[in-house]
């Protein structure tokens, strides 16, 4: 998968990208990651990227050649990338954004700054607004770090099979089960007996149901819209919990 960011930080994605498991999906081929900076396509000496926002109530603008410039001077003039904008105001995303976006080949990220990016950028170049969530960041680089972060445990091949992302939160509508590493026993607490018990029925048991426990007392909203057979409804029931 191809993916291009734009931001006027570019640098800063690159400590990130540079370890653990996305250094590993870039060497394996999984993922290719172009950082360019929207400085370099500005067009005046000064090489400015920003400006005063019309109407006179304050705050910096990213200024629309730079971007313009950027983007299809990398992109192409034809759209055919999908090209996605960092914004508070986007739609939130989540886990199933992040499958359907592990889908895609390429697509591009538009990290925003200051008040944001000129309205005619988002008119005119943007194919989705994307938000990380409810609250608001100085600049979109986090926001662009935490999709590709997310999209790339998709991608088949990117964790272990022992690591597969269908394990992990979200992925079933549920949170995930509590996990134990050695010692058997810290400071007089022990790892639950039934994990060490070798009988993987039982373990497999006891984990769908601290998950199902789990999202009950953390998540319920979630459990509204996860698939639950007959035996979840039984234990949730029997611990307490009507859906
Ligand atoms: N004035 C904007 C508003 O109120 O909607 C907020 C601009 S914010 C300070 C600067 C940039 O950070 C945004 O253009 C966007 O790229 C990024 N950003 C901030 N919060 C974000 C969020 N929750 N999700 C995605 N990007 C965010």
């Amino acid at each position: 998968m191809q993916i291009e960011v734009f931001s006027l930080f570019p640098e800063f994605l690159q400590s990130y990208l540079d370890i653990s498991i996305l250094k590993r999906a870039h060497e394996a081929g999984h993922i290719q990651v172009g950082l360019h900076n929207i400085r370099d396509y500005a067009l005046d000496k000064h090489q400015v990227t920003d400006d005063e926002a019309f109407g006179g109530e304050g705050g910096m603008v990213l200024k629309p050649e730079p971007i313009f410039g950027a983007i299809e001077a990398i992109l192409g003039m034809d759209g055919k990338m999908p090209l996605f904008l960092l914004s508070p105001q986007g739609e939130v995303f989540d886990q199933n954004m992040a499958v359907e976006m592990s889908q895609l080949q390429s697509f591009a990220l538009l990290c925003g700054r200051y008040e944001g990016v000129d309205e005619r950028v988002r008119e005119h170049l943007i194919t989705r607004e994307i938000s990380v969530g409810d609250y608001v960041l100085t600049g979109g680089e986090l926001p662009a770090l935490i999709l590709i972060d997310a999209v790339a445990r998709q991608i088949p091949g990117v964790l272990g099979a022992d690591n597969a992302a269908a394990n992990d939160s979200h992925s079933e509508g549920l949170l995930e089960h509590p996990h134990y590493t050695r010692p058997a026993e810290f400071r007089g607490w022990e790892v639950p007996e039934i994990l060490r018990s070798g009988n993987h029925a039982a373990i497999q048991k006891w984990r769908r149901e601290q998950s199902l426990l789990r999202t009950a007392q953390r998540r319920p909203d979630l459990l509204q819209k996860a698939e639950l057979n007959k035996d979840d409804l039984d234990f949730l029931k029997s611990q307490g919990y009507q859906l």
